[in-house]
């Protein structure tokens, strides 16, 4: 039984990673400052004596006896990391010199939840990990976008320098339940829209491309990640490279719910990546046999009855 230690581990996809780990017979410590998640992730583990919850802020340094550490702490919609820059900044930057500093301590393997985001408004496409990125360091998205970069170089140098064992996953748009209801990202904005019979909210003309991934095609992603040789520190991408644009979406969202929503056009926000797809010829060599398995439309379906269960309940 190995203890694991979740940053971030009662938001979206680290209340998913909670219960994998704890299912492949783990012992799990979550830790979470409820930013963007809730104790509702997680609700469903708390009886379970091998979790155990703790609120904690990962810009304050942490002290606990781990074997491996998945860093997952920091708001991930824009609406949520542009609320306060300075601290979302705080959070990937001194996050990760915490928690890499206990990685040190205790001779963990760790994590890092990086980004497509690094690779800011791509020029090149699709993505693959040899792309330096064309990020804008001053801008709306900066706070994210620089963060998860410093991150990345906070990894890459404890591992050179101090001999950390990392693992760097860059992770593409990722969706599915336990989206907040207000997370503010495009996939459960629409839905909520769509179910609430409410106009679809398009920002620009809706021809920017996003590839969407199923959360249970990430989860085995990481965990596969974080399972490889000690030579493997990545970056890899995890993503799905089904590409869609805004609009495309928007209509398969509508028709998937069978609602009578329309669209609307909003301003695009400032920065806004014109177009993002994976390149995961990395992921498919050196994750034996993984494959993102859940297609656009099924991950959708599964996610629409989670947000009719939310809705219904409320
Ligand atoms: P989320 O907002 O649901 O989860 C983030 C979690 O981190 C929340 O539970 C939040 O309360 C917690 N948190 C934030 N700041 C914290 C702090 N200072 N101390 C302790 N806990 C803190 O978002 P998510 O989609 O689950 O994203 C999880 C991770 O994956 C993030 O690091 C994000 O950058 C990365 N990621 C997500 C996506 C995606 O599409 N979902 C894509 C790329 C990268
Ligand atoms: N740290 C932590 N938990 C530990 C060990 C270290 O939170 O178990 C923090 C520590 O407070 C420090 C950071 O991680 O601020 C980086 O640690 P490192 O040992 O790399 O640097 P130093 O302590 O020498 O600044
Ligand atoms: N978007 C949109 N309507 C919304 C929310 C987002 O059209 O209600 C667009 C947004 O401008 C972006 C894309 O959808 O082009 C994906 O946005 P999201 O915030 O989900 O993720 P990110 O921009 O970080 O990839």
């Amino acid at each position: 039984m190995k203890r694991i230690l979740i940053t971030g581990g009662a938001g979206f996809i680290g209340s998913h990673l909670c219960k994998q780990l704890l299912k492949e017979g783990n012992e799990v410590l979550c830790v979470d400052n409820y930013f963007t998640g809730s104790k509702e992730n997680i609700l469903e583990l708390l009886d379970n004596p091998y979790f155990e919850l703790i609120r904690r802020d990962v810009t304050e340094p942490f002290y606990a006896e781990v074997d491996e550490i998945y860093n997952l702490a920091c708001p991930a919609s824009p609406v949520h990391y542009q609320y306060n820059p300075i601290k979302t900044i705080k959070t990937s930057v001194m996050g990760a010199i915490n928690m890499l500093g206990l990685a040190k301590r205790v001779k963990a393997k760790i994590l890092q939840a990086s980004t497509s985001e690094v690779y800011g408004d791509p020029a090149v496409h699709p993505q693959p990990e040899s792309y330096w990125g064309n990020v804008n360091p001053i801008g709306t998205r900066s706070c994210y976008d620089e963060g998860k970069r410093c991150a990345e170089t906070l990894f890459m140098d404890y591992h050179t320098q101090n001999g950390v064992a990392i693992k760097i996953a860059r992770i593409f748009n990722t969706y599915g339940p336990h989206m907040n209801i207000n997370d503010g990202r495009v996939v459960s904005n629409f839905i909520v829209q769509a179910l609430q019979g409410e106009p679809l909210t398009i920002f620009g003309d809706g021809s920017q491309t996003r590839s969407f991934q199923y959360v249970d095609d990430l989860i085995s992603g990481l965990t596969c990640l974080m399972s490889t040789n000690a030579e493997v520190t990545g970056p890899v991408n995890l993503g799905n490279p089904q590409e869609c644009t805004m609009l495309q979406l928007a209509e398969t969202i509508i028709d998937l719910t069978g609602s009578s929503s329309q669209v609307v056009f909003h301003p695009l926000p400032l920065d806004d990546p014109q177009q993002r797809r994976p390149d995961i010829s990395i992921a498919r060599e050196l994750l034996q046999d993984w494959e993102p398995q859940i297609d656009l439309k099924q991950g959708l379906s599964h996610t629409i009855a989670y947000f009719e269960k939310q809705l219904s309940s409320k």
